[in-house]
């Protein structure tokens, strides 16, 4: 497909893949003039025209709006063409929370979009229910901060995973300068630190790390913590647990832990290359039930090979187990040759009821949805949702899913966000992924903190 203008062209080839094949576009252009932006499509041998009418008050709106409405577009005709409506219709984007407070916040009702926008009402109701969940969490302040620190090391790697983290058993010899270096650079991070909402220990798998290395992380992090914010270490997989371990996070102050499953399926489990078993997982959230801590358990909709019977399953017996916090995330397909096949087979059906049956459920128990993304590739165009018991939302997930405060980032392969919120704009570094680079080039990275952070020179 050609579009006359170079900025729509990645926007419209999300839309694109969004169904099962390429639709037959061919050409594309957009024109503006008055507040009205005309889109017009050829698609198998036939011309579409649109008209939208949004004035634009700089550069950036003219963009944001031509976007959308170039987007809406070719929505409306692949819709006819496959017969298919898509669960989020013509949103593309990651966070449509997001965009819900950016309608509010210019005095618009933000259910109008949506639903011009084709967004099942479902979908709606979704939204709605997790602005109401973040009131009270929700802020935009400049100076409001988040601690995240990268533990990128796993026991194995999971078949599905994307992340840049690697099984331990090829990486064990970085594990010593790694903690090393992360914990000069906490230090060095300190006088970054804003007002602290929320400290996050994520990865990888941080309770992989013996308890020497735990203990010396978590002693960093000590001195950064000063007042009683959230903080929340995602343990992960449960054959990774130890009294002992669990025993430092208590001593430590660590207030939320992640048990992730994924499934409690073992033939599941195996194939996604897990190294544990439903039972391990059982046992973890005994062990971590003694200490108090909040919990969230992770579970994956469309896994390989997975029937609806089974993720129904796990889920009831996630759900028996009552953590505070379930996250239902659904299965994000890889890029590549397989992608569209793939796609096709697991659009829809089944992923989509499994995550349909999850909400039902979910609400059932007394959970409610308070944070929310979406990702590209992701089977049937569905989401990712956490859901929480009354009171126990995270605010750290809040306040990255919403951009709202600044991410202190600090490890390889960590990416830190500086939000100007008057200026609605976003500063972002990422630190090297390569263990030997970051190791290298540690003072670097803490003079490029300094920079995005304080302002000086790097
Ligand atoms: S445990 Fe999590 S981070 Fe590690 S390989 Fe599996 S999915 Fe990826």
């Amino acid at each position: 497909m050609t579009t006359n203008l170079p900025f729509l062209e990645n926007e419209l080839m999300d839309v694109v893949r969004l169904f099962p094949g390429d639709g037959a576009v061919a050409e594309h252009v957009l024109s503006y003039a008055d507040g009205t932006y005309k889109n017009t499509f050829t698609a198998g041998g036939k011309t579409y025209e649109f008209e939208d009418t949004m004035p634009a008050k700089n550069e950036l709106e003219y963009k944001r709006y031509a976007k959308r409405y170039a987007k809406l577009a070719l929505y409306k005709i692949l819709k006819e063409r496959y017969g298919m409506a898509m669960p989020w219709g013509a949103l593309t984007g990651i966070r449509p929370t997001k965009l819900a407070y950016t309608e509010r916040a210019a005095g618009r009702d933000w259910q109008t979009l949506f639903r011009k926008m084709d967004v099942s009402e479902e979908n709606i109701r979704l939204t709605g229910d997790i602005l109401r969940a973040q009131e009270g969490i929700y802020e935009r302040r400049d100076g409001n901060c988040d601690l995240f620190v990268s533990v990128p090391f796993c026991p194995s790697k999971c078949v599905y995973c994307s992340f840049i983290t690697a099984d331990i058993r090829y990486t064990r010899k970085y594990l010593d300068e790694y903690m090393e270096k992360l914990c000069f650079e906490i230090a060095a991070s300190a006088p970054l630190v804003g007002n602290l909402r929320s400290v996050y220990i994520g990865g990888g798998t941080p309770l992989v790390l013996g308890t020497e290395h735990l203990k010396m992380l978590l002693g960093a992090l000590a001195p950064l913590r000063a007042n009683d914010c959230e903080y929340t270490v995602e343990a992960g997989r449960p054959d990774v647990f130890t009294e002992e371990k669990l025993e430092l996070l208590k001593a430590y102050g660590v207030t939320r832990i992640c048990v992730n499953p994924q499934s409690l399926s073992d033939a599941t489990l195996e194939r996604i290359g897990r190294k544990h078993t439903a039972k391990d997982v059982y046992r973890a959230y005994e062990m971590a039930a003694k200490y108090g801590f909040d919990v969230n358990m992770d579970l994956i909709a469309g896994l390989t090979g997975e029937s609806f019977e089974e993720f129904a399953e796990s889920l009831r017996a996630a759900v028996a187990l009552a953590p505070d916090n379930i996250t239902v995330h659904t299965l994000c397909l890889k890029a590549g040759a397989k992608l569209k096949e793939e796609h096709a087979r697991l659009d829809g059906d089944a992923v989509g009821r499994m995550v349909d049956y999850s909400r039902g459920i979910l609400r059932a128990a007394g959970y409610e949805p308070y944070y929310m993304y979406r990702q590209k590739y992701q089977a049937g165009n569905r989401e990712n949702t956490g859901w929480t018991k009354p009171g126990k939302a995270c605010v750290y997930n809040v306040d990255i899913m919403e951009e709202t405060a600044d991410n202190l980032a600090v490890g390889a392969n960590a990416v830190s966000k500086k939000v100007h919120t008057g200026e609605n704009r976003i500063e972002r570094y990422g630190s090297p992924k390569d263990f030997q680079t970051y190791f290298n080039k540690i003072e670097d990275v803490i003079a490029k903190k300094r920079k995005l952070f304080a302002g000086e020179r790097a």
